[in-house]
């Protein structure tokens, strides 16, 4: 993996730190059901946020700031997200960053803010993944309740389920599912319908493990 390092002004509290950048892209294949990129991207998660060590301002660039944001950062309740010990560390700065997102208004961007963390929860053991993916669905439900989509429409149930699967969730997920399967007044795409009985499949197996697109049987060669 190429990194580049380079001193960086933060925007909250003007203090400079050197950060590091990931420098890879690359072909990634077939994501997991929750999106998450596999190939060289997937292993540059911990360079995805950055943490000003002088405030904690936590983002993906911390040279600026959302002015109404501001404040947040020597709130409690921030500070209190930076150390919370039920999450790896590099967990907490995603979780943060999802409370100034929340700040503004940003909804959505807050839950996959907040799965991203649950991403970095899985790499290291799992500890806090539940919570994390948990945070995600209050965020995408507030979001949905404001009127704000947090994927396409059609694939906003599929994620759910799958996030509900994984937190080990099954009679939520379940209920979900058939909701999704069965509710609708249109006819689901048929990718769609593949991957929620898929998840179907998995949640009667009580399986809380990660698969992924190219893993539904109907693409199966
Ligand atoms: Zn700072």
């Amino acid at each position: 993996m190429n990194l580049v390092r380079r001193a960086v002004v933060c925007g909250s509290c003007g203090q400079s730190s050197e950060q590091i950048q990931p420098n890879s892209g690359g072909e990634s294949g077939a994501p997991d059901l929750d999106t998450r990129p596999h190939g060289p991207v997937r292993s540059t998660i911990s360079f995805w946020m950055q943490r000003c060590p002088h405030c904690g301002y936590c983002a993906a660039d911390i040279s600026a700031i959302h002015e109404q944001a501001a404040d947040l950062i020597g709130e409690e309740e921030y500070q209190n997200q930076l150390t919370d010990l039920r999450f790896p560390a590099k967990a907490c700065e995603f979780l943060a960053h999802a409370l100034i997102l929340e700040r503004v208004g940003q909804r959505a961007d807050a839950g996959w803010t907040s799965l991203h963390a649950a991403w970095v929860c899985d790499d290291h053991d799992g500890q806090g993944q539940a919570l994390a993916r948990g945070k995600a669905l209050e965020y995408w439900r507030n979001a949905k309740l404001a009127g704000e989509d947090f994927a396409e429409p059609e694939l906003e149930p599929a994620l759910a389920v799958d996030l509900l699967r994984r937190m080990g969730r099954f009679e939520d997920a379940l209920i979900n599912c058939n909701q999704a399967l069965d509710g609708g007044e249109e006819p689901l795409e048929p990718l769609i319908e593949h991957l929620l009985r898929f998840e179907k499949s998995l949640i009667q197996g009580r399986d809380t493990g990660t698969y992924r697109l190219c893993d539904l049987p109907a693409f199966q060669a």
